[in-house]
């Protein structure tokens, strides 16, 4: 696939002037939940109504979804408010009602993602339509996955595409529900610029109260659009109850929010800009030229090792160095974690030079 321009006309035919807005909720639960939630976001920026219909659930016995019933309640939200409607499809049967009840938008979820069978039977399906398609990632941090569902759904002529970015699972619990691996989604952009991205704040924090940043970063980093899930009583939802915020705090989150242009032509504010940028690369280089001397260190530290025959890693003294750099990171402003990813991989890096000189 290469980056075509005609990957964004559906989404700049909308003629938005802020990022294309997503909302609803995590399932459609009754009727009158269904267009209570729409009435009410007809007063907000979003153009699109959500509502999973079928829920992949983790472990059977939850809410699966109230199924098909569901698109008529959709359909005839959309002939109320006029918004457009969007559900998700995990397979081609899914795709045929979606089709046949007009829904607008289908969106791929990330249990789907990672089965490139289903993906092929769902663009298979889709074939000589001309339907918009979103496709969150996948759960784990795989950044070809993610692109080659894309690509089938290309292959399959769907040219209206967009990806969801959902964040991605983790053994370990941090604070988000789904990390967001904010590199990942960057890596995407940088190869289709074209691309519709979509941050999906809601599954990313699995909370309410940091909603709110997650869209501000997706806007920093230039992201087209946001698929928030919204329910007129959230704590009562049917699924996903702690992340869904009202259609009242949506309006004030898109009020708060600040949108910012790509490029600024103001003389002064470019001026400012390169002087910053040159620093940063006088600083990116200082780094390089510093972890170079510090591998020629660590090729030293090989040879002695090497001559008394001792082994490579000492578990003792690394501890001591990270929980030491941890303490001086905060010092200086430096988060926990990135210190500890910051030294992970030099030390990584350290160990191959190592291991390099005792094989020699
Ligand atoms: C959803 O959007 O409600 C959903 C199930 O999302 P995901 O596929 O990202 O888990
Ligand atoms: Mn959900």
């Amino acid at each position: 696939m290469e980056n075509k321009k005609e990957l964004r006309n559906w989404l700049d035919d909308f003629k938005l002037d802020h990022p294309l807005v997503i909302a609803g909720p995590c399932s459609a639960e009754t009727e009158e939940q269904v267009l209570k939630i729409a009435h009410q976001l007809k007063d907000s920026d979003a153009t699109v109504l959500r509502a999973g219909i079928w829920k992949p659930r983790t472990r059977p016995g939850n809410f699966e979804g109230v199924g098909a019933l569901g698109l008529k309640w959709l359909k005839k939200a959309k002939e109320e408010t006029g918004m457009l409607t969007t559900t998700e499809v995990a397979n081609p049967h899914h795709v045929d009602l979606a089709l046949e009840n007009d829904i607008d938008i289908l969106w791929l979820g990330a249990r789907t993602t990672v089965s490139p069978f289903i993906v092929q039977e769902i663009a298979d399906a889709l074939k000589g339509t001309d339907k918009t398609v979103l496709v969150k990632n996948p759960v784990n941090p795989d950044l070809s996955l993610w692109l080659g569902a894309v690509e089938r759904l290309y292959t399959a002529d769907i040219k209206n595409l967009g990806v969801i970015h959902r964040g991605f699972s983790a053994y370990e619990k941090t604070k988000y529900r789904n990390n967001p691996e904010w590199q990942i989604a960057i890596e995407l952009q940088n190869k289709f610029p074209d691309l519709p991205l979509i941050l999906d704040p809601s599954h990313i924090a699995g909370r309410r109260d940091i909603i709110f940043d997650l869209c501000q970063t997706a806007l920093d980093l230039n992201y087209d659009g946001l698929m928030v899930e919204t329910h007129h009583t959230p704590d009562d939802a049917w699924s996903d109850a702690a992340q869904q915020i009202t259609p009242a705090r949506l309006i004030q989150i898109m009020k708060d929010l600040k949108i910012r242009k790509e490029v600024s032509e103001s003389e002064e504010f470019q001026n400012k800009l390169s002087n910053l940028r040159a620093r940063i690369d006088v600083a990116d280089n200082t780094l390089i030229e510093l972890m170079a001397k510090r591998m020629k260190i660590s090729d030293e530290i090989g040879r002695v090792k090497k001559s008394q025959n001792v082994s490579v890693l000492q578990t003792k003294r690394w501890n001591e160095i990270l929980g030491k750099m941890v303490l001086e990171g905060e010092q200086h402003g430096l988060s926990e974690e990135f210190i500890l990813r910051l030294f992970k991989a030099v030390h990584q890096e350290s160990i191959n030079h190592q291991e390099k000189i005792m094989k020699s």
